[in-house]
C-alpha cells in the first residue's frame, strides 16, 4: 500500500487517462519482479515490452487508426508518472524511446505509408525503436554529427547510410532505427541534415551494434554503440531530407516531457519509501519518522513532489494545445520553453529526492535492494540525456530574451 498517489492529477482528469493509468499500474505490478531481476543481471527487461505491447501502452500518443490507445501529453505523462514510479527509470528510458522519440517522430513526419507500415508494430512492442542522433564527437551539438548517406538527395533515390552512433537507447534490439545523416561530400551545410528510417531487417551485416555496460545505473536499460556500414535505406524510407533539426526539435517535445515525468514518477516512489521506512526503523527508542531532522528531509522530497510535477503537467497540456497548432512558431517556441524548464526542474529534483530517500534509509538506504538506491544511480542521467541540464537552461534564456540571444549557435 503507498502512502501516497498521484490523485490530485488525477482526479481533474477525465475517465481515459484514469482508465490508460489504471492499466500502467496493473502492467507494472506485473513487471516489478522481472524488472529487478533484470536490473541486477544488467540486462534490458524483454517481458517489459511484451507486456506493455500486449496492453497498447507503448501506442499511448498514437491513434486508434494506427495501433496506439490515442491519448494525449496528459495522459501519457501520468502513464509515465506510473511507470517511473513502479519500475523505475530504465523502464522510463525504453518506453520514452519506443513511443516518444521514434513512434511519434513517424507519426509527424512520416507517410501515410510510413506511417501504417510501422506505426503498429511499434505500438504493439513487435518492433523496437531506436533514435539515432548523438555520434562520439557530436551530443549537445548535432550540427557537428559526421554520419553521412551517398545518394543525391532526392527523394526517388535509394540510400547508403555510414557513420557511428553512440549511447543509444535500445539499440541493440532495435528493428528501427531514427537515423540522422549529413549528405556525403566536402561542402556541408547546416541545414542538409536529413533522417531515415533505417531497418535492420535486410542490415544484419551492415549494422554492428555494442552494448554499452560501464554506465553509473540504467542497468536494465539497453545502451549500444552502433555502427552503420553502407546499411541500405530504400526511397520509402526517407523520413525527411534536409533541415533534420527540426525532427530532432519536435521529437524532444515528447521526449523531454516524458522524462520530466518519469522523473516525477522516481519523487514519488522516494517519498513512500522514505515515509515507509522512517515509519518502520527504530532508533533513539522511537521511530525514526518522529525525528525532526529525519522529518525535514520527507518534507523536502514532498516540495520536490510538487516543483516537479506542476511545470510538467502544464507543459504537457500546453504541448496538447500546441499538437493542435502545429503551424504556429510561436506556440511551438512556447511549449519547447515550458518543456525545458520542466525537464530541468523534474531532473534535478528526483536526484535531490533519491539523495534525501537514501539519506533516510542510512546504511540500508545505500543497498540496491531500496528502490531510492537504484533511482540515485538511474535518475542522474535525466540531467544529460535528451539534453543536458546547461541546454535546458540555455534554451529557456534564449526563449525569454529572443533573437540574437542564442548562446549555443
Ligand atoms: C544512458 C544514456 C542513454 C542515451 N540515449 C540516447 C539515445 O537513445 N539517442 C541519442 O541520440 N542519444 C542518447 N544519449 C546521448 C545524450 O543525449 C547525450 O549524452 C547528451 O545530449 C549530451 O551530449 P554529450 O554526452 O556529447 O555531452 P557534451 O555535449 O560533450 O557535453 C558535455 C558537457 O558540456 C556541456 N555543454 C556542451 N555544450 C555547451 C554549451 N554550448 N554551453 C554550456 N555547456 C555546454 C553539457 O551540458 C555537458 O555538461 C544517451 C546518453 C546516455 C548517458
Amino acid at each position: 500500500m503507498k502512502e501516497v498517489e498521484e490523485l490530485d492529477a488525477l482526479n481533474l482528469c477525465g475517465r481515459r487517462t484514469k482508465m490508460i493509468v489504471e492499466e500502467m499500474e496493473k502492467v507494472c505490478q506485473g513487471l516489478f519482479e522481472k524488472e529487478l531481476e533484470s536490473y541486477f543481471e544488467g540486462k534490458a527487461n524483454m517481458d517489459r515490452i511484451k507486456l506493455l505491447g500486449e496492453r497498447r501502452l507503448l501506442g499511448i500518443g498514437i491513434p486508434r487508426d494506427y495501433g496506439g490507445i490515442g491519448g494525449n501529453n496528459l495522459d501519457t505523462a501520468l502513464a509515465f508518472v506510473s511507470l517511473g514510479s513502479n519500475l523505475g527509470m530504465s523502464a522510463v528510458s525504453f518506453m520514452n524511446v519506443q513511443n516518444g522519440l521514434v513512434a511519434k517522430t513517424i507519426l509527424r513526419w512520416g507517410t501515410e505509408e510510413q506511417k501504417k507500415r510501422f506505426l503498429p508494430d511499434l505500438a504493439s512492442g513487435k518492433k523496437i525503436g531506436s533514435f539515432c542522433l548523438t555520434e562520439p564527437e557530436a551530443g549537445s551539438d548535432p550540427s557537428s554529427l559526421r554520419t553521412t548517406f551517398d545518394s543525391p538527395a532526392t527523394h526517388f533515390a535509394n540510400n547508403f547510410i555510414s557513420g557511428t552512433k553512440y549511447l543509444i537507447t535500445n539499440g541493440n534490439m532495435a528493428d528501427v532505427f531514427i537515423d540522422f545523416a549529413y549528405p556525403k561530400g566536402p561542402k556541408r551545410k547546416k541545414e542538409d541534415l536529413s533522417v531515415f528510417i533505417v531497418e535492420r531487417s535486410g542490415n544484419e551485416s551492415q549494422i554492428l551494434t555494442e552494448s554499452l555496460h560501464h554506465k553509473i545505473g540504467l542497468h536494465a536499460s539497453d545502451t549500444a554503440l552502433i555502427e552503420f556500414n553502407d546499411a541500405f535505406v530504400p526511397k520509402e524510407n526517407i523520413l525527411r531530407l534536409g533541415r533534420g533539426n527540426y525532427v530532432y526539435d519536435h521529437s524532444f517535445l515528447s521526449g523531454r516531457l516524458g522524462i520530466a515525468a518519469g522523473c516525477v514518477g522516481v519523487i514519488l516512489d522516494c517519498l513512500n519509501s522514505a515515509m515507509e521506512r522512517s515509519k518502520y526503523r527504530v532508533q533513539h527508542g522511537k521511530p525514526i519518522a518522529k525525528h525532526q531532522l529525519v522529518q525535514a528531509h520527507i518534507s523536502a522530497i514532498a516540495e520536490d513532489f510538487e516543483k516537479a510535477r506542476l511545470p510538467t503537467y502544464n507543459a504537457a497540456i500546453i504541448k496538447d494545445i500546441y499538437d493542435l497548432h502545429q503551424e504556429s512558431s510561436e506556440l511551438r517556441k512556447k511549449t519547447d520553453y515550458k518543456i525545458s524548464i520542466a525537464k530541468r526542474i523534474a531532473a534535478n529534483a528526483a536526484f535531490d529526492a533519491a539523495d534525501r530517500a537514501v539519506q533516510v534509509g542510512g546504511g540500508f538506504g545505500y543497498s540496491t535492494l531500496y528502490s531510492p538506491a537504484r533511482h540515485f544511480k538511474d535518475v542522474r542521467v535525466a540531467r544529460i540525456y535528451e539534453g543536458s541540464d546547461e541546454m535546458m537552461t540555455l534554451k529557456a534564456a534564449y526563449y525569454l530574451l529572443g533573437e540574437g540571444f542564442e548562446a549555443f549557435k
